[in-house]
């Protein structure tokens, strides 16, 4: 039985009359440790239909290119081996004019029990399940399979990571005890099959079923899925990446690796840009590959942890709480933590990507310094293409670019400077949200809004006043590379 508060539904009431239950799946694109899953088993075995999952990837969103379609087709080679010897009908669907999804996923709710769908705090999925919501002509329940935290439960803001850590110390450990299924599929009963009725819902709106071999071809990323790539209207120059895979398969072997080899380490090498001391799963989470709930889980298990291990007091105190070792207990604050904290802020306010959402201080004392002389004044294009003067923030650009990925310590670096190079706050943040969301992998996430407002004071407090800063935090690349070895790390994408 899902928590209530991990579903919200449009005013039309379940069908017991109705022919299926489709999973209309956007951005939990797996197979194991999900709500929305969950959810869509436990409907369609109560009504006794066939249950019918639409992967879907629509391409009339604003940074739809070939890096994310590859990646994501990836993802659903795995789900098709995955869900192929469940009773059930996997169909990966891809979009190949702007708005036919819409009308596909409408044709789905005609005579259905009922549709799940994925309920995510930004970006396009956010917008498909409201819309889901607002047009379906059936009960259509969108489903919180975020994270630990339902995005729903917390009756309070957050503006810092302490105050949100007071709350996961009084509240996690009951989250934590009703996580999605591990292997969902194993609780599925024997129902009809659903072929008949998907391909009908495709046909009622001339929509075709996209061939599996253009999914396997943009799959293997190689010329000729570039080229099967070219016919849709989406941005051909951010190209795939060889080196990262999507889907459920590499996304845990991933985790796997970083528990057996990283995680005891995380919290000394996490911050070194030449040590690759971090899980590195942050595309993989951000399309749903793999959920938080399954790493926290591993993660757990593999330190032999039990609640009885967790030190009281409950006071936010990023150490020292779970009674695990020091990497874990760093690792877990990062990926419940920080990750959640964005996860909630962003469900919590809509409009969440909009600088005017800046805390006032922030706001204030950007503005007292937005008159202040620039060191450095940079076009965007000289930003995208890494043209500045500076080798590090060049090299981390490229990184971006050419991996879809910066280690986490320079894209802080990497932001600050931003915003010391443009001409003034607003401009910096509209610059680095699209120079993040165009070029990450993991770009358009929540994550990347607490990671960018961050640059501007979200989430922070005030320092010492300088200029162009104003209080806001401040990085320079030379104590950087005091710090940490870069010149391998500069020297690797200086001619990527
Ligand atoms: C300017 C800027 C932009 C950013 N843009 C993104 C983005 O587009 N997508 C994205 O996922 N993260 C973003 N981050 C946050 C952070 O840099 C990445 O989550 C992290 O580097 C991902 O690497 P990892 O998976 O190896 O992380 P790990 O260190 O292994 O952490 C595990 C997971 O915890 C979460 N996490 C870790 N650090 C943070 C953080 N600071 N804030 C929120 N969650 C965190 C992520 O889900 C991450 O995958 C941004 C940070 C900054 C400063």
């Amino acid at each position: 039985m899902i928590d209530v508060e991990r579903i919200v539904a449009n005013s039309i009431p379940l069908n017991s009359e109705g022919s299926h239950v489709v999973y209309w799946m956007t951005s939990a694109r797996r197979s194991r440790w999900n709500h929305g899953l969950d959810h869509a088993i436990d409907l369609a075995n109560e009504a006794n239909v066939p249950l019918i999952i639409v992967e879907s990837l629509a391409l009339g969103h604003r940074w739809a290119n070939d890096r994310i379609h590859t990646f994501v087709l990836q993802g659903m080679i795995d789900n098709r081996k995955l869900f192929e010897s469940a009773p059930l009908t996997y169909i990966p669907y891809v979009e190949t004019k702007q708005g036919q999804a819409a009308g596909l996923l409408r044709s789905f709710t005609k005579g259905a029990v009922a549709m799940v769908i994925d309920d995510y705090p930004t970006y396009m999925p956010r917008d498909v399940a409201v819309r889901a919501m607002e047009t379906g002509d059936c009960c259509v329940i969108a489903v919180d399979s975020n994270g630990i935290v339902p995005l729903r439960t917390p009756q309070r803001s957050f503006t810092t990571a302490y105050s949100f850590r007071r709350y996961l110390h009084k509240n996690v450990l009951g989250f934590l005890a009703k996580p999605p299924m591990a292997e969902p599929l194993k609780a599925l009963n024997d129902l009809p099959d659903g072929k008949a009725i998907a391909e009908e819902a495709f046909a009622r709106v001339n929509v075709p079923i996209t061939p599996y071999e253009f999914i396997w071809r943009v799959a293997e990323a190689s010329r000729e899925g570039r080229d099967a790539l070219s016919y849709l209207d989406i941005d051909h120059e951010v190209s795939p990446i060889d080196s990262t895979t999507g889907g459920s398969v590499r996304a845990r072997t991933e985790l796997s690796k970083f528990i057996e080899q990283r995680l005891d380490h995380y919290h000394v090498d996490r911050n070194h840009p030449e040590r690759h001391g971090s899980s590195g799963l942050s595309p993989w989470l951000h399309f749903g590959h793999i959920s938080s709930f399954e790493i926290v889980d591993a993660v757990l298990k593999h330190q032999k942890w039990n609640p009885m291990k967790v030190t009281p007091p409950h006071n936010g105190r990023r150490e020292g709480w779970w009674g695990a070792n020091e990497g874990a207990e760093a690792f877990l604050d990062q990926v419940i933590t920080w990750r959640e904290l964005g996860f909630i802020y962003c469900h919590q306010t809509p409009n969440h990507a909009k600088y005017e959402t800046l805390p006032d201080w922030a706001k204030q004392t950007l503005n007292e310094h937005s008159e202040d002389e620039r060191p450095y004044l940079y076009t965007f294009e000289e930003l995208e293409n890494g043209q500045t003067h500076d080798p590090l923030w060049n090299a981390a650009q490229m990184q971006l670019r050419t991996e879809g990925f910066i280690h986490n310590y320079l894209r802080m670096l990497w932001g600050k400077k931003v915003l010391e190079w443009s001409s003034d706050p607003k401009t910096a943040c509209e610059w680095l949200i699209r120079l993040n969301d165009r070029w990450a992998l993991d770009g358009r996430d929540p994550n990347s809004y607490t990671g960018i407002f961050w640059i501007f004071g979200r989430f922070d407090r005030g320092w010492f006043e300088r200029a162009v800063f104003g209080k806001i935090r401040y990085m320079t690349s030379a104590s950087t590379q005091r710090k940490f070895k870069t010149e391998d790390y500069i020297r690797k994408y200086a001619d990527s």
